[in-house]
């Protein structure tokens, strides 16, 4: 079997499970890459001057999550409008006696147009809740920084049905914080027990958790075009393109894959198959 049958049986497979979106219509992706604490200013260099012959098709969108040492030299050096690039995290204050801590305003000045907050890592080991993460998304939003919010339950959450009602609470702390102002964000679903781990849901779990959050949403009174659903968790070439092929999958959030830009790269071309 080769690589075209491959891809006919995943599309089928998509179809036949009912996930597809618009047979026939092209979507857009946003293929971001969260570096976490990873990577040397020598291969952050070596990255970018990668990163310069890449193509990326009209309809696909950029985005790359370096550690915040690193964020001047995409600053100096990414001349590129499809690339986009931010911050793994903002202070929730916009400035003032509050030590290691970076405020929206910093990220503007190095040229952020992003950030991501809420990261299950950021959640588990700093100490961020929901009401921390909504308020960091709020003094991004302050400076015209798009926040990328990350949800997800964990495993004992899943394997106790309780995913739909954790995804609410750290949803619902974000529209109490800002309002319909969450249609600014991009809303990223990790499970928790998918990052890292090589372990991916089914098409079908994926499909029902992007449904749920996509209808919350729109209960939040957004317009569908305002509704940016990334999926996290063990990307890779080898799974990204039926992932995408499912309905509410406007993205991928990736870490150990983005490391490398030959995967990346192979990453960016492959969405902008599907
Ligand atoms: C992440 O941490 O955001 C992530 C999705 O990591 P990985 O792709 O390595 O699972």
């Amino acid at each position: 079997m080769d690589k075209r049958d491959i891809e006919m049986l995943v599309r089928r497979r998509v179809q036949e499970l009912g996930l597809d979106m618009n047979p026939g219509v092209k979507k857009e992706y946003i293929i971001a890459a969260n570096w976490k604490m990873n990577m040397s200013e020598k291969e952050t260099k070596r990255f970018l001057e990668e990163m310069k012959a890449v193509h990326i098709a009209d309809n696909i969108k950029v985005m790359i999550f370096p550690p915040y040492p690193y964020l001047h030299l995409f600053k100096e050096n990414l001349r590129y409008e499809k690339i986009a690039y931010g911050a793994q995290d903002v202070a929730k204050e916009e400035k003032g006696a509050y030590t290691g801590e970076v405020s929206a305003s910093m990220l503007g000045d190095m040229g952020c147009s992003l950030t991501i907050v809420g990261h299950s890592e950021r959640r588990t080991y700093y100490g961020d809740t929901p009401q921390i993460v909504a308020q960091k998304a709020k003094a991004a939003l302050t400076y015209q920084i798009t926040p990328v919010v990350c949800i997800g339950e964990t495993l004992d959450e899943r394997q106790q049905q309780r995913y739909k009602e954790v995804l609410k609470e750290q949803l619902d702390a974000v529209y109490n914080e800002i309002g319909t102002k969450v249609g600014d964000c991009i809303i990223a679903y990790e499970p928790v027990w998918a990052i890292g781990t090589g372990v991916i849901p089914t098409l079908e779990q994926i499909y029902e958790t992007h449904k749920y959050i996509f209808d919350v949403l729109k209960a939040y009174g957004l317009a569908h075009e305002n509704i940016k659903i990334l999926y996290g968790g063990s990307v890779n070439a080898k799974n990204v393109k039926e992932i995408a092929s499912v309905e509410h999958v406007n993205g991928f959030l990736i870490g150990g894959a983005s490391l490398k830009a030959e995967s990346f790269k192979n990453i960016i071309g492959l969405a902008s198959e599907v």
